[in-house]
């Protein structure tokens, strides 16, 4: 899987793995910006960043 930058595109955090069962098979989900579903597992979540440069 590549990871090039993709031009014009508005989602912040692309997510590659479904965090819930590990599977690549995510599409952009809902009207949020971050919303995605996984096509394995069949569930819809938001991916939001919190904090950066955290030590602990
Ligand atoms: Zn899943």
């Amino acid at each position: 899987m590549t990871e090039e930058p993709q031009a014009g595109r508005t989602r912040q955090l692309p997510v590659f793995h479904c965090p819930y069962c590990g599977d690549e098979e995510l599409t952009p989900h809902g009207d949020s910006a971050d919303g995605w579903r996984c096509g394995a597992c069949l569930r819809a979540f938001t991916v939001r960043l919190i904090a950066t440069g955290v030590q602990q």
